[in-house]
């Protein structure tokens, strides 16, 4: 297997097959990674980026994402294999999932049952439960950031990722309005209940099908809006426990929000559905 100590892999061992999809770092791959010299090759997606192309602070977030993402190991958060930093462009290789990004998987497949549904956000719960026990902030938990594959909600996109359980970050910069608790529209602070308030924007989408949280209204609306109280409708057909559940955890008051361990647990109880052995 890879050698585990060091996240250091040779271009001449990634072999680019096809385009995915376009990253904010450049164009995001489908290959094949293989092991050793005449050992065992996996399919892999590969992030590339030209440095010479990227502003300083994208260079921070790809390297940032790669320190990240070496330290999970769990079936709902995107492995991750290494980096190929010899020459350019920079490779960062990590687990194919076959169905891609999940807002664009919900877009195509419309007729998906509420149970898979509730399967789809209890995954991503586990997923993020993980995370928060390291403990990281995500800080941009949306469907456009998960992936889907082997009928698994996988969380990608770490460029954001910050170590600890609150971050400051600069009022001035740009954000991602539709998916933002109150105090961080207003003061930019982030923390595990932030990332949980998100988890229920992204809830909202899985169950509507991928469509862009807050549909026909423009993102300085949503902020007034959202401030002064109002959420979103969740599915009339919706077991009244998750609605509720997931009203929590857009509560104004970020102590009321549960955690996600809380969800996760709710979410068992509600569905039926075990958490697997994930130690193997
Ligand atoms: P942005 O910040 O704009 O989202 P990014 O650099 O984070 O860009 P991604 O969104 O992760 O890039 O990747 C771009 C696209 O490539 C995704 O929308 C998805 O279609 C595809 N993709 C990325 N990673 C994988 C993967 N591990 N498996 C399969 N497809 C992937």
């Amino acid at each position: 297997s890879l050698p585990r100590q060091t996240w250091e892999l040779d271009h001449e061992n990634i072999e680019i097959v096809r385009k995915l999809g376009e990253g904010a770092f450049g164009e995001v791959m489908m290959g094949k990674l293989k092991f050793r010299k005449g050992g065992k090759t996996v399919n892999v997606a590969i992030k590339q980026a030209k440095l010479s192309n990227l502003t300083k602070d994208q260079i921070k977030e790809f390297m940032g994402e790669a320190r990240v993402m070496r330290q999970f190991n769990h079936p709902h958060v995107v492995r991750f294999y290494g980096v190929a930093a010899t020459t350019e462009p920079l490779y960062m290789v990590m687990e194919l999932a076959s169905n891609g990004a999940l807002d664009s998987y919900l877009k195509k497949n419309p007729d998906l049952s509420l149970d898979k549904k509730n399967e789809m956000i209890l995954q991503a719960a586990w997923g993020l439960e993980y995370l928060h026990g390291k403990p990281v902030i995500h800080r941009d938990i949306a469907a456009r950031n998960c992936l889907y594959g082997d009928n698994r909600v996988k969380i990608s996109d770490f460029g954001l990722t910050r170590h600890g359980v609150s971050y400051q970050a600069d009022p001035n910069k740009k954000a991602p309005i539709r998916w933002l608790a109150t105090e961080v529209i207003r003061q930019r602070v982030f923390s595990l209940k932030t990332d949980v308030w998100a988890y229920a924007v992204m809830s909202w989408e899985i169950y509507n099908n991928g469509v862009e949280p807050y549909p026909g209204m423009m993102v300085a609306e949503v902020a007034q809006r959202v401030i002064s109280g109002y959420r979103m409708d969740l599915p009339v057909d919706l077991h009244p426990e998750i609605k509720n559940l997931i009203g929590k955890c857009w509560a104004e008051n970020e102590h009321e929000r549960p955690s996600m361990a809380d969800v996760a647990s709710e979410l068992q109880r509600i569905t039926l559905i075990q958490r697997p052995d994930f130690a193997s």
